[in-house]
């Protein structure tokens, strides 16, 4: 069973850049996908929400934002 939990201080200093859904509802930051040509997350969010926009953004200028719990993104199983 795969749990997501939140991410910690340690894996948002890992990455400089992630990416963001340009909703203004949106609160959650996602690790870029490294294959995609647009910016967009590694993890399924992208696949289940066809009109979101995605959006590169520095880490550091969202730390109100929470880090994505999926493993190919922040969560913890990913290691
Ligand atoms: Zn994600």
């Amino acid at each position: 069973m795969r749990v997501s939990q939140p991410a910690s201080a340690d894996r948002r200093a890992e990455v400089e850049t992630a990416v963001r859904n340009r909703s203004q509802y949106a609160d959650t930051l996602h690790r870029v996908d490294p294959d995609a040509d647009e910016p967009e997350p590694a993890c399924v969010e992208a696949e289940y929400r066809d009109d979101a926009e995605f959006t590169d953004v520095p880490v550091a200028a969202y730390p109100h934002y929470s880090l994505c719990g999926n493993p190919e993104c922040f969560g913890s199983e990913w290691w």
